[in-house]
């Protein structure tokens, strides 16, 4: 039972007040509403501010003609001010119209009700509205579901999920970031209605998996709506169940991931790398003298994870880093100076540093017996990283001591440039050869031979 607080004025920019009290002055009834009216009842930060108004986006418009207008939203009826640099966004209540396909109202009804507005919000948390001389306003049990951190859908769950499937993974999302728990009723309809998830678009989804992966609260929903994820991430399936061997592991494959994808630092990239470093294990599984295999999983897992962050539309940078420290989570390392300067050369440093975090992370989801050995293997590797940054050694192209305008000044060009540089790194970063120019610039010559 979580004790709500009174709303904190002070929490509230001067901008959003502003804009509230002058429509307010024009006769419109307006006010704050969903995430930080819920946001500041729980005495937290709201992260962004939603205004809506009985005042058509026309006539927002005509009361701030001083202000820098966005109209992007405008046929949702929304219109973005901009004030002290930071942009409100205005909304006009509206009313649901019929959703024909699962994901969009087939129009945007405008109203001047604001009990209609609140009623088309997706949870009763996030379905109060609050204005500064009005007090809050909370038609659904807002206030008590949000005492007991309850998600329950306003009205019918299994026709708002219906409604719009989105629902369904911003529940998901709120358990993650925020630990709450979903009303059974809610819960059920969840679960009726999951495989409707694939009808919604692939950057709507992501938003929230996003959010929900870097969530403080992660691992319960992992472990209990697994079924519901994989909906989305299909990939995740085959481990369900898939039992790894002793003395390593004590958890299957998923719960195994999962807690991996639980305990490292939560920037989504690591997440994801988390989340996938294992996916391949269900094709790749086989029987040896009774044991349990998974010969050749990272790769297989790379494969599957390049899949699953293609189809979610992820930018291709994050795709290459996650998918990299996938196919490479189980990369040895032996404890010498020569290996880990390798490795930063493969990885550079901000990628070696993540892929010990992904390591570690593996082990802690791991066996704990094992623990302190492997951490203290960790712990080692990361001195000698630590050593190498010191030192300043060489392991990249930028740091050579020469570079393509000196091998062409020598008589390479094309592609030989770059090639020869890679082979005089190589030599450095292995120590045959030291970072120094004129050495460096004899032994170009020999290549030139
Ligand atoms: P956050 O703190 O993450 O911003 P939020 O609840 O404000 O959480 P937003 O995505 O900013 O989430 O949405 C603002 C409000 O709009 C929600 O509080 C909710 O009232 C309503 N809302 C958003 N998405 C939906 C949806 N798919 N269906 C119904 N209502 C929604
Ligand atoms: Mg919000």
């Amino acid at each position: 039972m979580t004790e709500l607080k009174a709303i904190d004025l002070t929490r509230i920019p001067a901008a959003v007040r502003l804009i509230v009290s002058r429509l307010r002055q024009q006769g419109w009834e307006t006010c704050l509403v969903g995430g930080c009216v819920r946001d500041l009842q729980l005495g937290i930060n709201p992260t962004d501010w939603d205004l809506a108004t009985a005042a058509m986006p026309w006539q927002v418009s005509q009361t701030f003609p001083q202000l820098e207008q966005l109209e992007q939203g405008l046929k949702h009826g929304t219109l973005g001010l901009v004030l002290d640099k930071q942009v409100y966004e205005v909304t006009t209540f509206r009313r649901e119209g019929d959703y024909r396909d699962h994901r969009h109202p087939d129009q945007v009804l405008f109203t001047t009700d604001i009990n209609s507005d609140l009623a088309r919000r997706d949870f009763t948390m996030n379905a109060m509205a609050w204005w500064e001389e009005g007090g809050l306003r909370d038609p659904f049990g807002g206030q008590a579901d949000l005492r007991q951190g309850l998600l329950r859908c306003v009205g019918q769950p299994e026709r708002r999920f219906q409604e719009d499937a989105l629902r369904m993974m911003r529940a998901l999302r709120f358990m993650a970031v925020r630990g709450f728990s979903l009303q059974a009723d809610t819960a059920r309809a969840l679960q009726e209605h999951r495989s409707e998830l694939t009808l919604v678009a692939a950057e709507r989804l992501r938003a929230e998996l996003d959010r929900l992966l870097t969530g403080d609260y992660l691992l319960p929903v992992l472990l209990d709506w697994k079924d519901t994820l994989a909906v989305v991430l299909p990939e995740i399936r085959p481990l369900f169940g898939l039992k790894q061997p002793l003395p390593w592991h004590i958890y299957d494959a998923w719960v195994h991931s999962a807690r991996a994808a639980a305990e490292i630092a939560p920037q989504l990239r690591l997440r994801l790398a988390a989340l996938c470093h294992d996916l391949g294990k269900g094709e790749t599984a086989s029987f040896k003298d009774g044991n349990i295999h998974f010969y050749g999983h990272a790769e297989v897992s790379r494969r599957l994870g390049d899949e699953l962050l293609l189809r979610l539309k992820y930018p291709n940078e994050l795709r290459q880093t996650v998918t990299h420290l996938v196919a490479r989570h189980d990369v040895e390392i032996p404890l010498k100076a020569t290996a880990v300067r390798r490795r930063l050369q493969e990885f550079g440093q901000a990628g070696l540093r993540d892929l010990l975090e992904l390591k570690r992370a593996d082990i802690m989801a791991q066996n704990p017996e094992l623990w302190p050995r492997r951490l203290a293997y960790l712990r080692q590797l990361d001195s000698l990283v630590q050593d190498e940054l010191n030192r300043g050694s060489c392991f990249s192209l930028k740091d050579l001591a020469v570079n393509g305008r000196d091998l062409m000044a020598l008589g390479l060009s094309g592609p030989a440039v770059g090639q020869g540089l890679q082979a005089l790194l190589d030599r450095v970063v292995d120590g045959n050869l030291p970072n120094e120019r004129q050495i460096l610039l004899r032994a170009a010559q020999n290549l030139l031979r």
